[in-house]
């Protein structure tokens, strides 16, 4: 009919379309995500105008539809949204307005044939996406405040048209045409996986058409976005549960909102048991990143690995929804997120170790995941060291550096420290015994990162840590308890002759006051490493 009119795309999205179409095979369920992401916008933006102008409200009964149709092998996604006018069909749809998709057109173009499908994979593309798996796409929208319809069409292959269409309630209809080899997407169940994948906590409900009837496929809560105060302690317990697939309680709950230079929400939690799935097997925080309440990836390392045992989400808006994998590397928002969101929750677990409390299952869950911590990130180091706790060979249960330093000898200049396999090798340990004698403390260290952190720390309040088997320590200051060692004759003799002998073996025999029952003990030289260090080099091949 006359009413058709044609217009060509503009030559960037002609090019968009064919790299899309032809360079993606795996990653084209992205589609769908896509465009559930673009209803669930348009709905927002409509409830938005509704506020400040005379624009119709959105219905209480909004939702995004989601509808196969085997006998015409269509899938249509509709919104109750804002929609778009005739202009705004041919530019938003014929015209590549987002910088985001500029640059992806770019990077893609320049990208090596076989690159290209691992690219695409990474960035969103938009309403483009609709092509990979529809010959023909066509979109019909009546704008809010406006009474006509109208449809634009195209089969991606260098134009559109735009006429007048039929729709009785603002509010936009996608119809995918779908491709021979796109049946899948006509599966309810295969469209329900996808949604729940992507689209769980996106607030505005989702439905999926089975059998003539609505099906809803998303819970459509984003709680992370709601006041505290509308949230009980069940719907958080219940958020913990389906994210983390826990069963347990959350040991610490951190929900928060940033506002002004950065905008975020977050929502967080310690878990209280240890997971099923040691966290040494997979050392990436899986903090969930979204924006603007959809689900963007798990893989943004929201958090230091060190604290990869935290669960949950961080929602900005200050990421476009198409953000790609390197940009989530480089972009200085996420940085910043990323120090903010680490920084309080060191906060929270300091906190908490002052209070005391319950801070010891904390500790024992996730202790020695923390000291990663400390020799891992430089900055951090100091604000680590608080939250340690140690067994002693002083005192029952755990202690902290500053309880240790607190109870520091006269004279005592140094933390001492003693690492082995596990406790019950450091109990019954000849080098303590020269310590007990003379009443000194040691800290009992049993975790495989023990051997690594204490001297990247370093020190503690002033005071330097001291692995208690280098040779070089001195105890003579300070006086046994209880005993009196006599000089005994002939032991220089004595000495010389095991220096011989053992030439080979050590480095050195020498009259030690560091022992009481024992005859005699390994320790290690001055500078090098320590003895539980040397035998993890030895374990290790080197
Ligand atoms: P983006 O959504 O990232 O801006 P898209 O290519 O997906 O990029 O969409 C381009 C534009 O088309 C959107 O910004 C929006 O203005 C408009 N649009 C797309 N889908 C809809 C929809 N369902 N309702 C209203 N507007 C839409």
């Amino acid at each position: 009919s006359e009413t058709i009119e044609r217009h060509e795309f503009g030559a960037e999205v002609g090019r968009l379309l064919d790299l899309v179409v032809h360079a993606l095979y795996s990653d084209r369920e992205i589609f769908l995500r896509e465009l559930v992401a673009n209803a669930a916008d348009a709905m927002d933006r409509r409830r938005f105008e509704a506020l400040t102008s005379a624009a119709s409200a959105l219905p209480a009964d909004a939702k995004v539809r989601i509808n196969p149709d085997k006998a015409t092998r269509t899938l249509t996604i509709s919104d109750a949204g804002i929609g778009m006018g005739k202009d705004d069909l041919a530019s938003s749809l014929g015209t590549i307005a987002r910088s985001g998709t500029r640059v992806f057109s770019q990077t893609l173009e320049a990208a090596k044939a076989e690159d290209r499908p691992s690219l695409i994979g990474q960035f969103g593309v938009g309403f483009y996406s609709a092509f990979m798996v529809a010959d023909r796409v066509t979109v019909t929208s009546r704008k809010v405040g406006t009474d006509e319809a109208w449809t634009w069409a195209s089969e991606g292959q260098g134009s559109y048209t735009l006429e007048p269409g039929t729709r009785a309630e603002p509010g936009t209809d996608i119809v995918l045409h779908l491709k021979e080899d796109a049946e899948e997407y006509l599966e309810p169940h295969r469209l329900d996986h996808l949604v729940r994948k992507w689209a769980d906590f996106i607030t505005v409900p989702v439905a999926i058409v089975r059998d003539g009837q609505d099906e809803a496929a998303n819970q459509g809560t984003a709680l992370w976005r709601k006041p505290k105060s509308e949230i009980t302690e069940e719907q958080y317990a219940e958020f913990y549960r389906t994210i983390g697939m826990n069963f347990d309680k959350p040991w610490a709950t951190l929900h928060w909102r940033a506002e002004g230079q950065l905008e975020f929400s977050a929502l967080l939690f310690v878990p209280g048991m240890k997971p099923f799935q040691p966290l040494e097997n997979d050392r990436q925080s899986k903090v969930r990143l979204h924006v603007r309440r959809m689900f963007i990836t798990d893989e943004a390392e929201l958090l230091p690995s060190w604290l990869r045992f935290v669960q949950g989400v961080v929602d900005t808006e200050d990421l476009p929804l198409n953000v790609s994998r390197e940009m989530l590397q480089t972009t200085p928002a996420l940085a910043r997120i990323r120090k903010a969101v680490t920084g309080r929750v060191i906060t929270e677990l300091t906190n908490r170790a002052k209070k005391g409390e319950d801070y010891e299952s904390f500790w024992e869950n996730f202790g020695p995941v923390l000291k990663e911590g400390l020799y891992e990130d430089f900055e951090r180091r100091a604000e680590i060291a608080p939250l340690l706790r140690f067994r002693s060979s002083s005192v029952e249960g755990w202690t902290s550096l500053a309880d240790y330093v607190s109870r520091m000898k006269d004279g005592q200049e140094a933390i001492y420290y003693l690492v082995a396999d596990d406790q019950e090798a450091l109990k019954s340990s000849a080098q303590l015994e020269g310590f007990r004698a003379r009443g000194l403390e040691v800290l009992l260290l049993s975790d495989h990162v023990d051997a690594f952190w204490p001297d990247q720390l370093g020190t503690f309040e002033g005071k330097a840590l001291q692995s208690v088997t280098k040779g070089n320590l001195d105890l003579s200051k300070f006086a046994p308890e209880g005993s009196d060692l006599e000089p005994v004759e002939g032991i220089d003799a004595f000495v010389a002759a095991l220096k011989t002998a053992l030439a080979d073996e050590v480095s050195g025999v020498r009259v030690t006051d560091r022992l009481v029952d024992s005859a005699v003990v390994l320790s290690a030289g001055g500078a090098g490493p320590d003895l539980q260090m040397q035998r993890l080099l030895r374990r290790a091949g080197r």
